[in-house]
């Protein structure tokens, strides 16, 4: 089988009211996406998406001609073009919903076929009052979730603490709750200092009573010694690597110990097929996987089968903070993902990704 085209479709969908994330100082107006579909000889048509692919047509002339069921060397491909381009593993997806449909499987049956549902964590995005925050995770309780995460920024710390015991408060001590300090990673032109370890720390500790979960992201990139301290002293776990730019950097972080969650996101940080190394290298020392998937819905579906094929979780991150970000806004070019009434998030059984396009949406928003 032979790739014969690869299509770029930019989208742009209007966001009224605003969506403030926690991680970017603009609020945001509108959500653009890129949906990649590939074309092959055989007929058989691959969707992937989940980042920009900004400067692709540059290297799309590499793919055209080779087989997409050469995965490994696709992968290897891919990864030649993170130095010089843009990270483009939406096209990795496109490839493994091609995979799939020819096998006439899932994704997640090809990457393991550990589980069928996970536990969706609903992932707050916005910095809210804290009694609106509690307020929120109430709203989602009631919708089925048993699992939240709140942001907590740098310069508002004493309102991020606030926000997490009131939710606390408001759902008891058996509702799961995550906090995200988003500091191994930056946005384009953030060069405000970090926070010192000590502050940390003493944050740590706070949100440590509080029964979170983990906490995610507490300190810059590689700031290995910092997170191991705050674990071996405060006794919370942590997680990160949802960005993280290579392999070989993500099996530095392992065999470092640094983490008691891995989160490499399988369309913005390593791909899909690493991810998979990565889970297992995890699960090897008895840590977990529970990717990132702050993306559009065709994102959120990559991470989903590549999770539950592998034995990801407990949790899954399903991006949900109405009414900034719905499931209609996250999923606008296609049929929306929805968890059941007792929080779990299904993987589709149709073979490959399971993507149901929105045809008349996507004629609607494309640029
Ligand atoms: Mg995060």
């Amino acid at each position: 089988m032979k790739i014969t085209d690869i299509k770029l479709t930019r989208l742009r969908v209007p966001l009224d009211p605003p969506f403030f994330a926690a991680w970017d100082p603009n609020p945001r107006t509108e959500f653009t996406a890129t949906l990649v579909t590939v074309e092959t000889d055989a007929g058989v048509v691959g969707y992937g998406s989940g980042d920009t692919m900004d400067g692709f047509e540059a290297y799309r002339h590499l793919f055209i001609g080779t087989d997409p069921m050469q995965i490994l060397d696709q992968v290897k491909r891919i990864e030649t073009i993170n130095f010089h381009g843009g990270r483009y593993w939406p096209l990795e997806a496109a490839l493994w919903d091609i995979i799939g449909k020819v096998a006439n499987l899932p994704v997640a049956t090809l990457f393991g076929g550990s589980k069928t549902k996970l536990a969706a964590y609903a992932s707050f995005g916005e910095l809210r009052k804290p009694k609106d925050r509690a307020k929120a995770a109430e709203a989602a309780h009631a919708r089925g979730f048993q699992a939240c995460k709140i942001r907590i920024s740098r310069d508002r710390l004493s309102e991020g603490i606030e926000s997490v015991r009131e939710t606390r408060k408001a759902l008891g001590p058996d509702f799961g709750i995550a906090v995200d300090m988003n500091q191994m990673w930056r946005m384009s032109g953030d060069i405000d200092n970090a926070l010192p370890l000590n502050k940390v720390r003493a944050v740590a500790e706070q949100l440590h009573e509080l029964g979170v979960m983990w906490i995610e992201e507490p300190l810059p990139q590689f700031d290995i010694e910092g997170i191991k301290t705050i674990r071996s002293e405060v006794g919370v776990a942590i997680s990160g690597g949802e960005m993280v730019r290579s392999m070989p950097e993500l099996a530095d972080l392992l065999s470092a110990n640094t983490f008691d969650i891995y989160q490499p996101d399988v369309v913005l940080a390593v791909g899909l097929y690493r991810a998979r190394q990565v889970a297992e290298m995890a699960a090897l020392k008895h840590r977990l996987f529970t990717p990132h998937s702050w993306t559009n819905g065709l994102g959120v579906l990559a991470n989903l089968h590549v999770s539950a094929g592998v034995g990801g979780g407990p949790y899954f991150e399903f991006p949900y903070d109405p009414p900034g970000w719905t499931i209609e806004r996250r999923d606008f070019f296609l049929k929306p993902i929805d968890i059941d009434s007792a929080g779990f998030v299904h993987v589709p059984k149709a073979p490959g990704l399971g993507v149901e396009l929105d045809l008349d949406a996507i004629k609607r928003f494309t640029i």
